[in-house]
């Protein structure tokens, strides 16, 4: 058969150049020994999942403390899993994560285009070239012929798959495969395997080590009808001409690597290294399972960004479940920037990262209370004004005041920080009492409340602004004394049934009069925030509602 005349027939593609032409676009790139080029090449379906995080800090750390390349390359071979915008989701939420790509789609690279759509081209050639050297055939199956296979192949307990007996079109003769382009039957090209399922090789993964390889037999799709490229095929071209070295990609790609070696063989290119590092899962119940994009709202990154973690924070964490020497790391050097970590492939688990949201609470905390006044400042105003109600964007109009707010909820500006706020989210919620426009208080006291009227209303009277909180406080235990709470601690634990209670539970009803909560920072100094207006005003507008 004339395969030359059968590849133009096949794939008549104008465009197509020789292929030293597209060895020589895409050279070897100049990198230090030892610098690895590595990718993030994710479909645009809008959706950013925790696990892209977590392979693109793997990959950005490795390119980078090498000295090497990390870029993006958008894999929207899969017009169906297309979202509109998705690009700008990718960048956006991996940039807030700190993650920086050198080159790749939206922005400048020597390696592009780096949208697989845009690269057909190359695709072709190259799909083309294999056909040339007998590599490549057409396929004429329709979705029944396949199904029909898949049906006998299940009942009859045998591998699936196209390749063998069943690989019905791979040895069709010239004459059947023009009758069928001239009845102008759609075709799709595949692979014509040169694998035996029979032969097990020894295969080096990065991050699993060394594993058993079954040969790929599977005369898979490597161009689809419309001649658009699978993602086996798209990856292999793309990693050779972008010149990635290393793939550090999810494990649910590994049961493919051995088509990917195949591909890359048939092709003469050489295989990038490797390493398929394993999925997130949680603990649910007693079971372990994979995050999942359906039932788990953590595992999807724009999560993260609505509850206002710190990206810090959700970095230092990912960093704990990627390298396991992190920690000990971190605790050694609480104050090293996470850049200077050293990271490392081998230190990656092998089997899976269990995501615990408890610990990634605890970091973040830690690191809001690692804030300076201005970072703690800016980064909820940030917050506020992404996701914040109109209210809330409104708490920061008054800087002086927020960073008194703040200086008091955070520590922030004084040397006992405080941690309570694990995001931004919380913290601005938490924060609402300070401003009359969410102060809406649902007053829950443990006295009678004609009791706690009497104490609200002579506390009001005896306040005064300038009073400092050693002042203030005898004023407090000046109401408690008069209305049968004990002033001193001592009396009252001796003898608790002579007392209402002590002076702490009329502190409490302040506390709720004036801010709605039962547990705030210290009162004297909310009350020194809020004013002497405000402070009275509460005081007074909780009297009423008794
Ligand atoms: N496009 C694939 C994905 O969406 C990328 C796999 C790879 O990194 O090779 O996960």
């Amino acid at each position: 058969m004339d395969l030359n005349k059968l590849a133009n027939a096949l794939i008549p593609d104008e465009s197509i150049r020789p292929l030293e032409y597209y060895e020589a676009r895409y050279p070897e790139r100049t990198l230090e020994k030892g610098a690895h080029v590595t990718r993030l090449a994710p479909s645009p379906t809008g959706f950013m999942h925790l696990g892209n995080l977590y392979v693109a800090l793997a990959n950005e750390r490795i390119a980078h403390q090498s000295g090497g390349v990390f870029y993006l390359r958008i894999e929207d071979t899969d017009e169906k899993r297309k979202v509109e915008g998705a690009v700008e989701v990718i960048h956006a939420s991996l940039k807030y994560f700190g993650v920086r790509f050198d080159e790749g789609a939206d922005l400048c690279g020597e390696y592009g285009p780096y949208y697989q759509r845009q690269r057909a081209e190359i695709y072709h050639a190259y799909a083309k070239e294999l056909i040339k050297k007998g590599l490549a055939y057409p396929c004429f199956c329709t979705e029944e012929d396949l199904e029909k296979t898949r049906e006998h192949q299940t009942e009859n307990k045998l591998l699936p798959g196209y390749y063998g007996e069943f690989a019905k079109c791979r040895n069709l003769t010239e004459e059947e495969i023009y009758a069928n382009l001239a009845a102008g039957r759609p075709y799709v090209i595949r692979l014509r395997s040169q694998g035996n399922v029979d032969v097990k090789h020894t295969f080096h993964d990065e991050v699993k080590g060394d594993i058993t390889i079954t040969e790929n037999n599977q005369d898979v799709v490597i161009l689809k009808s419309d001649g658009i490229p699978t993602y086996h095929f798209a990856h292999a071209v793309d990693d050779h001409f972008m010149r990635t070295t290393l793939v550090i990609r999810g494990e649910e790609w590994l049961s493919s690597l051995p088509i990917h070696i195949e591909l890359f063989k048939v092709l003469g290119f050489r295989l990038p290294k490797y390493g398929h590092n394993c999925s997130i899962q949680k603990m649910d119940d007693e079971t372990r399972r994979k995050l999942s994009k359906r039932k788990d709202p953590e595992a999807s990154l724009s999560f993260y960004r609505e509850q206002g973690y710190h990206p810090t924070a959700v970095r230092t964490y990912m960093m704990t479940l990627l390298n396991s020497n992190f920690e000990e790391w971190m605790l050694k050097f609480p104050d090293k920037d996470l850049e200077e970590f050293k990271y490392s492939i081998g230190k990656m688990g092998k089997s899976g990262a269990l995501f615990d949201i408890l610990k990634l609470n605890d970091i973040s905390k830690t690191q809001m209370a690692k804030l300076s006044e201005e970072e703690a400042y800016d980064f909820l105003k940030a917050w506020a004004n992404e996701f914040g109600t109109a209210a809330q964007k409104a708490y920061f109009a008054d800087k002086a005041y927020m960073l008194k707010v703040l200086a008091l909820c955070m520590g922030v500006g004084g040397k006992k920080r405080r941690k309570d706020f694990i995001c931004a989210k919380q913290a601005v919620e938490t924060i609402g009492y300070f401003f009359d426009e969410t102060f809406a208080p649902a007053y829950a006291y443990r006295f009678d409340n004609a009791l706690v009227k009497k104490i609200l209303l002579s506390f009001k009277n005896a306040y005064a602004y300038a009073d400092d909180s050693a002042a203030w406080f005898d004023k407090v235990k000046a109401v408690a004394g008069e209305y049968g709470f004990a002033t001193d601690m001592k009396a009252y634990k001796a003898d608790p049934a002579a007392f209402f209670g002590n002076v702490s539970d009329v502190a409490e009803m302040l506390r709720i009069a004036t801010t709605g909560l039962a547990n705030t920072p210290d009162l004297w100094t909310i009350m020194q925030i809020l004013g002497e207006e405000r402070t009275l005003a509460r005081l007074e507008k909780a009297a009423a509602a008794l």
